[in-house]
């Protein structure tokens, strides 16, 4: 029997980092929309819920959507070295 781990609720990546539930903390003092890409920034949407990505500024100018490595921030090529 295959082991299915979407079926797993406590683990919502692989990556080992926490994911915090869509409760918005920011106040009105803070621009809005410019909090909400910061805080996309880094993730991507994956059906219903959202994942890590690298989010390091490619040549494109765009946040890069690629994974994170294991234990890393940041993809391969990104990885502070
Ligand atoms: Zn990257």
């Amino acid at each position: 029997m295959p082991v299915l781990r979407s079926s797993t609720p406590n683990h919502t990546t692989d990556y080992g980092l926490e994911f915090t539930p869509g409760v918005a903390r920011y106040s009105n003092e803070i621009d809005f929309d410019e909090a909400s890409r910061e805080w996309m920034r880094n993730k991507k949407r994956v059906g219903l819920m959202y994942s890590y990505v690298c989010g390091e500024t490619t040549s494109t100018g765009r946040p890069c959507q690629r994974r994170p490595k294991k234990g890393c921030a940041f993809c391969a090529t990104h990885e502070i070295k």
